[in-house]
């Protein structure tokens, strides 16, 4: 295959930034497919070309198939990048792009529709005999049926939609006499978030840990894998802070997990970056599901094992990129991400809007930010909340969390509420540290939104000096940035 000389990008974001800094490494062009209130991004700002393919709702812009594929065309470029999230997984836009004669970066339309598919992956996960949660995944979805199902599994359950996916429209059910309203919500919600009000059910593990291993199809369609992470710190089922490798697992579970990984990337017949979730309870792990494409936390993995996980994703699309066992790295020191939403910790995480004022991430050694906003941009509120990544790697993980902790306290946004505050108390608490969270860890200790801190009189003059200067006013106050000014008040400020 021919290498491209420009890549399109369905995203936005700190992903769409990503991707043209992969391709900046390949020599390669991009054009940004964007939304109107796309302009205010680093990503517009850095792309070769950029097209406009819509208005602010996704359903018009970054969801709209047609729109990204004329884009594209328009802008002259010969595949495509989804990123994650929006059409990433949809193997509509794999096949539509395919019919465009533009390459879609991922995996075939195929393997998408045979593992990215909740339910069809659990039946071809049962065939290879992989260890599964308990569950109901048929057909018949009449509430009788499913709530008989149910119970039949023994509470608690936990009921998912089949199309769905990033933690949305899931209910845990406890007791037989709420099964009916919380099945009946559920595919409710199902049907009006993800078109198809199909539910499954699940036996709900209460103290598991989520393990995923990062897989790899090359050009040759060999499969590998790119060890593991562990995302159990999740809030509302999504993720918040992820590590590579994870502090959990033996070597032997490392073997056997990885092996399951792969054998299921096979069946699929998997080309590129994609991920195998697992849960871990009691020492035995269960298949949960396949992301059929790059992972948010992808940045853990590509710090231990030194790889670009994105370059290999182009390179595999262009056909050239071919694993060489001999060269399989082992991961090295430990790597932890935590993800900045733009959210107010002091009111449980309600969003946070607004223009941005100074942003800054201090540079030191071993730590990465995936941004896709700067000084004077607009956070609005049509899209996800995430705004960055923080990213770290020492050599241990008691030094990774520590180096995380100094580096969020450094780090600065004003304009904006951020969850920075809150991630430095999860850092923090003892059960991380000790690596022995669960997928309950937030809702166990962290119920609560943060209590606000008091600002001293000096921290009051050095907000009021930025929030001066970020409107372009004078400063009045001149007050010195010292370590100890680095308090969590510095994402407290709004309103600039
Ligand atoms: P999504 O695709 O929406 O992210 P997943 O099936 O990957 O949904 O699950 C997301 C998270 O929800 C998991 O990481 C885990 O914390 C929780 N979860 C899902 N299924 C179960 C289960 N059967 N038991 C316990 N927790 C679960």
């Amino acid at each position: 295959m021919k290498k491209f000389k420009r890549i399109a990008i369905a995203n936005r974001g700190e992903v769409a930034v990503r991707i043209i800094k992969a391709c900046e490494e390949l020599g390669i062009e991009t054009v940004l497919l964007h939304s109107e209130v796309d302009i205010q991004s680093r990503a517009y700002r850095m792309a070769t070309k950029t097209v406009c393919i819509g208005p602010a709702e996704t359903a018009k812009s970054y969801l709209n198939i047609a729109a990204n594929i004329e884009g594209a065309l328009a802008g002259g470029a010969e595949a495509i990048h989804p990123g994650f999230g929006f059409l990433s997984e949809n193997a509509d836009f794999a096949e539509a792009c395919d019919k465009a004669g533009l390459v879609f970066i991922g995996p075939s339309a195929k393997a998408i529709r045979a593992l990215g598919d909740k339910v069809h992956c659990k039946e071809l996960a049962k065939k290879a005999g992989l260890p599964l949660v308990p569950g109901y995944e048929g057909e018949q979805q009449e509430i009788s049926r499913l709530m008989a199902e149910a119970e039949k599994i023994g509470f608690p359950v936990i009921v998912k939609a089949a199309a769905g996916g990033g933690g949305r429209g899931m209910k845990l059910i406890t007791q037989m006499s709420d099964a009916r309203e919380l099945i009946e919500s559920a595919q409710r919600e199902a049907l009006s978030a993800f078109g198809s009000a199909k539910v499954f059910i699940e036996k709900y593990l209460d103290r598991a840990k989520h393990i995923e291993f990062q897989i790899f199809g090359d050009s040759t369609g060999q499969v590998v894998h790119f060890f593991d992470r562990e995302c159990s710190v999740q809030r509302r089922h999504q993720k918040i802070i992820e590590e590579a490798t994870s502090p959990s697992l033996t070597d032997d579970l490392r073997r056997r997990m990885g092996e399951a990984a792969v054998a299921i990337a096979q069946l699929g017949k998997y080309k590129g970056a994609g991920t195998v979730e697992f849960l871990l309870q009691d020492g035995e792990f269960y298949l949960l599901e396949v992301n059929t494409r790059l992972q948010v936390e992808h940045p853990v993995t590509e710090m231990v094992l030194g790889v670009d996980l994105v370059k290999a994703q182009i390179l595999t699309a262009q056909g050239e990129f071919v694993f060489n066992p001999q060269q399989m790295r082992v991961p090295h020191g430990h790597s932890i991400e935590c993800r900045i939403y733009a959210e107010n910790p002091y009111l449980g995480g309600v969003p946070s809007t607004g223009k941005l004022g100074k942003v800054d991430w201090p540079e030191g050694p071993g730590r990465r930010y995936e941004y896709g906003f700067e000084d004077g941009d607009e956070i609005t509120p049509f899209y996800d909340p995430m705004i960055a990544k923080v990213i770290v790697w020492d050599e241990s993980r008691p030094r990774a969390i520590q180096k995380m902790i100094r580096v969020l306290k450094e780090s600065t946004v004003f304009g904006v509420h951020t969850n920075i505050p809150y991630l430095i108390e999860i850092l923090s608490h003892k059960e991380f540290v000790n690596g022995t969270m669960t997928t309950r860890f937030i809702e166990t200790y962290f119920k609560d939104p943060i209590p606000q801190p008091e600002l001293s009189e000096v921290e009051k003059q050095i907000v009021e000096a930025a929030l001066k200067q970020a409107r372009g006013g004078a400063v009045t106050a001149t007050v010195g940035l010292g370590q100890e000014m680095n308090s969590p008040w510095q994402s407290y400020w709004r309103g600039i």
